[in-house]
């Protein structure tokens, strides 16, 4: 087995610059592909303020600019165009490929290349994992479970998957870049990690994102009828974005991998009850109205997380109701014009 480089990257400033002043003894140089997404961005703040060079890689497609402005300038900032489809070269410590297209409406938009991110994406960053030594974490997701038969949902569950769904892109992609991490791992020995990522909602959605929090909230705050989709029975366990990115970094910081890892919040909630916190939260005037529930929708999703609370001493701590206030905050002062809505 090869050595792991145990040395840093170290870089050379030809100018003295606030980051170096603020240079921890050890830093890593980290590729964060994503990183203007939802989860990326928050996951770059949360890793430049630990002191890591943080490379942001993304191409826009679900994002904007505008969700990372704060951090353009930043000495230890930099951010590439780039699709993650096409090898990529650089030097790094660390990647976490959390390049994809994550709500329903974005991943079914064009499935073809849903499918080619997860897969071709992740191959690339192997690659380079391989080529370059570094630790690589994948952000799979609770999708790979499918419609699941067992609840809780425990990581040694295969999963219910139909293939050829509208929404298989996203899963069965998901699920392949899964066994492409493993197999890269028994053939090259590249130190993965593997994040299964369950609902995740907070401040830096995409306000037509089309996800559930999403539209709920916007609804509620346009005093618009929330849409609930079949009978709003079906469940999910929805996890604050703090909670998640926490989750992201203990894993990546873990000695070694235990296999794939849960990450979720394990209190479920049925979507009716979701629509009736909201329409509380915000004293909205909306009335709740069904429409048809998609195609292959899951009926249930709650994540057992007793291997990241045994592994990584990791558990949610911001629960549904104070997570959903900071989150209605946020799109309450959310300036509107600055996003793009699908119909655009
Ligand atoms: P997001 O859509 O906000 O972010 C995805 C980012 O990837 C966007 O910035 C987008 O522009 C970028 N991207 C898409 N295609 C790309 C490409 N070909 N090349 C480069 N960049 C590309 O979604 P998110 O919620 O932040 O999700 C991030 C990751 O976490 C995804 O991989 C998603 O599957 C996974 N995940 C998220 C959740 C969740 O609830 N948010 C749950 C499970 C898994
Ligand atoms: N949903 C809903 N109304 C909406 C959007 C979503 O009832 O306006 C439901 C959807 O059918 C699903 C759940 O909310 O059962 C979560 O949907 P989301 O798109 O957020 O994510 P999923 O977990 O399905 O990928």
């Amino acid at each position: 087995q090869k050595e792991r480089r145990s040395q840093p990257v170290h870089i050379a400033y030809s100018t003295p610059s606030r980051c170096e002043l603020e240079k921890p003894a050890e830093f890593k140089r980290i590729l964060v592909t994503g990183g203007a997404g939802f989860l990326g961005s928050h996951l770059c703040r949360r890793l430049l303020a630990q002191g890591h060079e943080v490379m942001c890689l993304d191409n826009y497609f679900t994002s904007q600019r505008t969700n990372i402005s704060d951090l353009i300038g930043h000495p230890r900032f930099e951010l590439i165009r780039y699709d993650v489809t096409e090898p990529f070269f650089c030097e790094c410590d660390q990647i976490y490929n959390m390049a994809c297209p994550a709500s329903p409406v974005h991943y079914q938009f064009n499935p073809i290349k849903t499918t080619k991110v997860s897969v071709l994406g992740v191959m690339n960053m192997l690659g380079l994992a391989k080529r370059v030594k570094a630790r690589i974490l994948q952000a799979s997701t609770s999708e790979v479970y499918g419609d699941p038969e067992v609840s809780p949902q425990t990581e040694a569950y295969w999963g219910h998957v139909n293939t050829i769904g509208v929404r298989s892109c996203y899963d069965e992609g998901k699920r392949v870049a899964e066994t492409l991490c493993f197999d890269y791992m028994r053939q090259h020995n590249v130190d993965i990690r593997v994040a299964r990522i369950f609902n995740t909602y907070g401040p830096g959605m995409h306000p037509y994102d089309g996800r559930v929090v999403t539209n709920f909230i916007m609804q509620a705050l346009h005093n618009e009828d929330i849409t609930l989709y079949g009978d709003g029975q079906q469940t999910r366990s929805f996890t604050f974005v703090d909670d998640t990115v926490d989750g992201l970094i203990r894993l990546m910081e873990q000695e070694k991998t235990v296999g794939p890892m849960n990450l979720g919040n394990p209190n479920e909630f049925t979507v009716r009850q979701l629509a009736e916190l909201v329409i509380e939260l915000t004293g909205s005037k909306s009335k709740i109205i069904h429409l048809p529930l998609p195609g292959d929708d899951p009926k249930q999703r709650r994540p057992d997380i007793t291997r990241a609370r045994t592994f990584m001493q990791w558990e949610p701590t911001t629960q549904l109701r104070e997570g959903l206030v900071k989150t209605i905050e946020y799109f309450r002062t959310l300036d509107l014009r600055a996003y793009k809505k699908p119909t655009d």
